[in-house]
């Protein structure tokens, strides 16, 4: 319950529009999806913690668009098309400036995924946004299980900037502003790889999105498929972003570690067969992404990491956990 405007004039003004494709939408004790013959539901669900996930002055129009990017991201993981999603908003009051732009930069991009939002649920307390999204598959789904001895292990795009523009903020590390704000840019807008997961069916054979840190996010996937993997540290070298600019020496030695252990980064990584190379090739041109081959999957469990000269790198996972402290 919510007092001032009332919590059903805010979810009529802000978060109901017609359905499209869903038979109902919001206004009644639940909506109605109706799924195409041959399909399954993708489902999946993000929690977004004020404090814990964002700042309380981020942009709120940011804010919408972060919230629903991280669970599209989820969708383009399994190669899902999205369809809907509710959402579960906790407010604090009634900001009208707040609300429209949340609403407008949440509907900016449920509408360029044509994803609708469906119903939910609004309550008074602290600031906090649950959604979830409903996906399509087609008996493709793109799961962490299926990577095969043999197989290359490939990420798309860059990754660290989040990472990189979180540690700025918290005052940890100064940026040129230029730099700070192509980072931040990074770690308030992800772009969910939706295109890239829907053009990996039935080529990829494991993939999953890298929203906590490439080692531990990696680890998953190799640990779900009961494989290891090999990466050269010079493979590493093109997925690093605003960390590796040559304006800033001060991040050479740490650039790696941004792209290894950072988080949010909201890329996907996956694993091919090496006949799956062409494709893939003309994959990235068609989606504007850089894909980089990073390694092979191997039978040895575990991930490890080597330099020019072979030798072993440390990957000693630092990935994120909520609820173990960073080392
Ligand atoms: P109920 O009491 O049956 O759970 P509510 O009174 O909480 O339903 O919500 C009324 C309608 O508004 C429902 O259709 C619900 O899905 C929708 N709704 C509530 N909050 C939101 C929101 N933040 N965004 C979209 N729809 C919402
Ligand atoms: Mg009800």
């Amino acid at each position: 319950m919510l007092a001032a405007m009332g919590e059903f004039d805010l979810i009529a003004r802000y978060f109901t529009r017609q359905p499209q494709r869903a038979l109902l939408g919001v206004g009644d004790d639940c909506a109605l999806l109706q799924p195409r013959p041959g399909t399954q539901l993708a489902i999946s669900c993000d929690m977004l913690v004020e404090g814990r996930h964002f700042f309380a002055d981020v942009n709120p129009e940011s804010l919408g668009h972060k919230a629903l990017a991280v669970n599209l991201s989820d969708l383009a993981a399994c190669g899902a098309r999205p369809l809907a999603f509710t959402l579960a908003l906790a407010l604090p009051a009634v900001d009208e400036s707040w609300l429209s732009g949340f609403s407008r930069g949440l509907f900016a991009l449920a509408d360029a995924h044509g994803c609708e939002l469906i119903g939910g649920d609004t309550t008074q307390g602290p600031l906090n946004i649950c959604i979830t999204v409903f996906g399509e598959t087609q008996g493709q789904a793109l799961l962490r299980s299926g990577a095969q001895v043999g197989d290359d292990l490939y990420v798309s795009g860059q990754l660290g900037d989040a990472h990189l523009a979180l540690q700025a903020l918290l005052g940890k590390l100064t940026l040129p502003a230029d730099l700070l704000a192509q980072a931040r840019y990074r770690l308030e807008r992800p772009e969910p790889r939706v295109a890239l997961g829907l053009a990996l069916r039935g080529l990829a054979s494991a993939a999953m999105d890298v929203s906590d840190g490439l080692v531990g996010d990696i680890g998953h996937l190799l640990k779900a498929s009961g494989v290891g993997a090999t990466s050269q540290a010079a493979a590493l070298a093109p997925l690093l972003g605003a960390s590796a600019h040559p304006a800033w020496p001060g991040l050479k030695q740490q650039a790696l570690d941004h792209v290894l252990a950072g988080g949010d980064d909201y890329e996907l990584a996956f694993t091919a067969p090496a006949s799956a190379g062409d494709a893939l090739h003309r994959i990235g041109e068609q989606t504007g992404l850089r894909l980089s081959r990073i390694g092979c999957i191997e039978a040895e469990p575990g991930l490890r990491l080597r330099d020019a000269q072979g030798q072993a790198l440390d990957v000693a996972a630092r990935s994120f956990d909520h609820f173990r402290p960073a080392s």
